[in-house]
């Protein structure tokens, strides 16, 4: 097309570098003064969610949800940040001639996408999402924009998600099937856990589920805004200490860990994104993997990109070239951004293998996924 990268220059030259740049702490609004969901410690930080890689600790100023700064709060701490701001969804707050907007990203309890305005123009930074419904929290709202900043983590067209409420009901099936076997299900601490547990609720599992100590406290903030989750048990108050037939979550590093040894004979599940990947569900010694991501899969991240039509996309963290190539196919600019610093492996959390595949055995048992 030889239209588009006039247009494409033009853009960039003129308009969104200046409201949105991209530096190497992060997105950069100069005007602002702020930074989005910065990897490193800045004077104004808007965060779009909990997760470790866009939520760190120690910035002067942070403006998020309510529902992300008390899970700053759990985290890391009451000191995350100098002050905090909270905004509802939809609620505007300026910064010199700058609003920045939250709106419902869909990815988990409190995740938002920052909207960014000035004038008349308008960027929208998607932090991570996902189309489909989540019982845990707001579903992903379409903004217009001019530039559309989307994640790629599953940009790839290989990537599709199946239905979760299918993959729910496999693991159902298998702990009906082998109920002198206990199920291990590794999900991440933040989101997937709620949203697995919330969804084995709906399809109708009412009895207690197992929690690892690391998902504990996280539960417990998702109960206090609302999300309901049924009877939770710690794994160690167990008294019996048999965990036969019974549903165990725990974070992906615990899984492999000898911390699993308590739970007898077990079947070993994961809920990733990933696991569409079954070569990499077997090296992990994943016996029922499960298919279910808190990101966009490549139909929702096209789909997004198709309805939203922006002047420009700019691509973050993931698989981005697919996606760029995609996006100037049906002729809207776009390029990746190549950020540094946020996990492009899944959930903002370490990944439960280890690069050579297998079981990561990282000998302290506690499973923390809090590690950066
Ligand atoms: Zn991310
Ligand atoms: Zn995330």
């Amino acid at each position: 097309m030889p239209g588009m990268d006039l247009r494409w220059s033009y853009y960039s030259a003129h308009m969104a570098t200046a409201l949105l740049e991209p530096k190497p702490g992060g997105l950069y609004c100069a005007d602002g003064d702020f930074f989005v969901d910065p990897v490193r410690p800045v004077k104004r930080a808007v965060i779009t969610h909990g997760h470790s890689d866009h939520a760190r600790a120690g910035h002067t100023a942070v403006l998020a949800t309510a529902e992300t700064l008390a899970i700053m709060n759990v985290r890391c701490g009451p000191n995350f940040a100098g002050s905090t701001q909270a905004a509802r969804y939809g609620e505007t707050v300026s910064f010199g001639a700058t609003k920045v907007t939250l709106r419902p990203a869909g990815h988990i309890l409190g995740s938002a996408q920052a909207v960014v305005e000035r004038g008349g123009e308008r960027i929208v930074v998607s932090g991570d999402y996902k189309r489909r419904r989540d019982p845990t929290c707001a579903r992903f709202e379409p903004v217009e924009a001019d530039v559309f900043i989307t994640e790629a983590t599953f940009g790839l067209p290989v990537f599709c998600h199946p239905p979760d409420t299918q993959e729910i009901a496999k693991l159902m099936h298998s702990v009906a099937v082998f109920p002198e076997r206990a199920h291990l299900v590794g999900a991440y601490s933040l989101g997937k856990a709620q949203r697995v547990i919330a969804l084995l609720r709906e399809a109708g599992y009412d009895a207690p589920i197992y929690l690892h100590g690391a998902m504990v406290a996280l539960c417990a903030l998702y109960e206090r805004f609302g999300v309901k989750l049924g009877a939770l048990v710690p794994v160690d108050e167990v008294k019996d200490k048999n965990f036969a037939g019974r549903i165990v979550v725990a974070p992906p590093s615990a899984l492999g860990d000898r911390w699993t040894r308590r739970l007898g004979d077990h079947v070993n599940s994961f809920a990733s994104g990933w696991m569409r990947i079954r070569a990499r569900a077997r090296q992990q010694g994943v016996e029922l993997p499960l298919i279910i991501s808190d990101h966009a899969d490549w139909e929702e991240l096209t789909a997004t990109v198709n309805e939203l039509r922006p002047r420009e996309l700019w691509v973050t963290h993931g698989q981005e070239d697919a996606l760029v190539h995609y996006a100037k196919s049906i002729g809207v600019p776009a390029r990746p951004l190549s950020l540094k610093g946020y996990d492009d492996t899944g959930e903002g959390e370490p990944e439960m293998p280890s690069q050579a595949g297998l079981f990561p055995v990282n000998g302290n048992g506690n499973g923390s996924t809090n590690g950066r």
